[in-house]
């Protein structure tokens, strides 16, 4: 090894719970907002722990709301890590939400996150990766400093075909998730982070964006989530395609921002009502092998940063040039 500093990479984790899964697939029986926070979470902090890793856990407002799941979520942020902002009603169509509903929304979540955890979020991702100008806007005037809601790809639409396929929805239901996962236009946005556009004065704020990183010049996703699905073909493979992935970055200088889920920390020996998701055919141990195995190539290639410090030197390295 040498003792040329690694290049840095933010490492977070969109803590969906079973309702939200349940609820975008219209399942019946999310409204009572059924949970697995209480067994995933500290599952997931000890892994952590483990490996040294502090990073940045988005969490649901509605969540934060209800009783059962403070204690979880508060243990989040005693164990240091960074907390993040995933809306109220986790709807993935919050894109056609008007300013007022924004607003609302983004004020909902804010207050159940600080009143359960005791810090204040100043970065946001949009569930499903919804995002638009009017969030943007209504996020800076509540100062916050970064977004993380866009996932450069082209195949977005593919994988919303496959949801549709597997979900009973009526037309008013498709349409609400008409843009779920994206759209092809999505797959012309940077795969690194980047100072969002000004449209106001010269003194306007400017919001980081920080994307979920897709494989540089080619665009596909290397989530943590979508090489447990290669994984659940061929763990060989799979790891194949988070080096080149990872190999990619290295090469066009791309600091990654990579995505966890908590359903890479549960198998199908935990969760039978989340059967329908992909790579749900796993066991626990096999999918905490795989997660294990990706987060060490990721450590000895980057300097892993949480959210909040990676926004932080990308408005550093902005200023500067
Ligand atoms: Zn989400």
């Amino acid at each position: 090894m040498t003792n040329k500093p690694k290049p840095l990479a933010s490492l977070s984790l969109d803590l969906d719970n079973q309702w939200s899964y349940m609820k975008t697939h219209a399942d019946p029986g999310w409204e009572t907002f059924p949970s697995y926070l209480d067994l995933v979470v500290p599952r997931i902090l000890s892994f952590l722990k483990e490996r040294n890793l502090v990073i940045t856990f988005f969490i649901v407002g509605q969540d934060a709301a209800l009783g059962k799941n403070q204690a979880a979520l508060k243990s989040l942020a005693e164990a240091g890590h960074e907390i993040g902002h995933h809306s109220f009603n986790h709807e993935p169509w919050l894109h056609l939400y008007s300013a007022e509903q924004v607003e609302a929304e983004i004020v909902r979540a804010e207050d159940a996150i600080i009143n359960v955890t005791g810090q204040q979020p100043v970065g946001f991702r949009g569930p499903g990766f919804s995002v638009s100008q009017t969030v943007i806007d209504v996020l800076l005037q509540h100062g916050y400093q970064y977004d993380a809601s866009t996932l450069p790809t082209y195949i977005g639409p593919l994988a919303r075909l496959y949801y549709f396929m597997t979900a009973r929805l009526n037309k008013e239901e498709k349409n609400q998730r008409n843009n779920l996962f994206g759209s092809i236009k999505d797959g012309f946005q940077p795969v690194g982070a980047y100072l969002w556009p000004k449209r106001g004065g010269s003194s306007d704020r400017q919001m980081v964006e920080i994307p979920v990183t897709t494989i540089p010049v080619f665009k596909i996703p290397f989530h943590v989530s979508y090489i447990i699905y290669l994984g659940s073909f061929s763990p060989v493979l799979a790891l194949l395609y988070f080096r080149f992935a990872l190999g990619m970055c290295r090469l066009t200088r791309t600091q990654p921002s990579l995505l966890l889920h908590p359903l890479d920390f549960l198998g199908r020996d935990d969760i039978k009502e989340l059967a329908f998701f992909p790579a749900m055919n796993l066991t626990k141990d096999e999918k905490l092998k795989l997660v294990s195995e990706v987060l060490c190539l990721y450590a000895d290639n980057f300097r892993i940063v949480n959210m909040q410090e990676h926004a932080r030197q990308v408005r550093d390295s902005a200023w500067k040039a």
